[in-house]
């Protein structure tokens, strides 16, 4: 993990780099999605994670007071920010603000693969309830975008 240099073996791969389930635990919704550390050296207090959703998956719809700061590097697809749905590409740059919900969906033909750094030391995700979710969807480009 602490190799000085560690080539890219494939797009979205890396030599010594784990490909791991996107969420452990089973409770959180979400459809296709891989993740990888790539830096969690405890100096940085911070971890720079890959994740990649396959054509037609999605992330969990969550909010957390950590923050995510995003870069997509592979494909195009979609997010859900706050009020706001975003198309998003390569190079683009993403910022989730403190306890802000957020989902990230790749389309149907294309994945969608996106570096996100994080404090090493994070609050875990809550999830939507009924009256998060009637709240959401009282937009109809947030209630089309949602999946849960
Ligand atoms: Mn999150």
């Amino acid at each position: 993990m602490n190799e000085p240099h560690r080539t890219r073996v494939a797009p979205g791969r890396w030599q010594g780099v784990e490909v791991l389930e996107y969420k452990q635990d089973g409770s959180a919704p979400f459809r296709d999605v891989t993740r990888q550390v790539l830096f969690e050296d405890p100096a940085l207090a911070c971890q720079l994670r890959y994740f990649e959703i396959a054509p037609g998956g999605h992330t969990t719809l969550e909010r957390h007071g950590h923050v995510h700061a995003v870069m997509v590097v592979r494909g195009h697809g979609t997010c859900l920010v706050g009020d706001d749905v975003f198309d998003i590409g390569e190079h683009d740059l993403v910022q989730v603000p403190p306890s802000t919900w957020h989902q990230f969906r790749a389309p149907a033909d294309v994945a969608l693969g996106f570096l996100c750094l994080v404090n090493a030391e994070r609050d875990r995700p809550q999830l939507p309830d009924a009256g998060d979710l009637a709240a959401l969807r009282r937009d109809p480009t947030r209630a089309a975008f949602i999946r849960v």
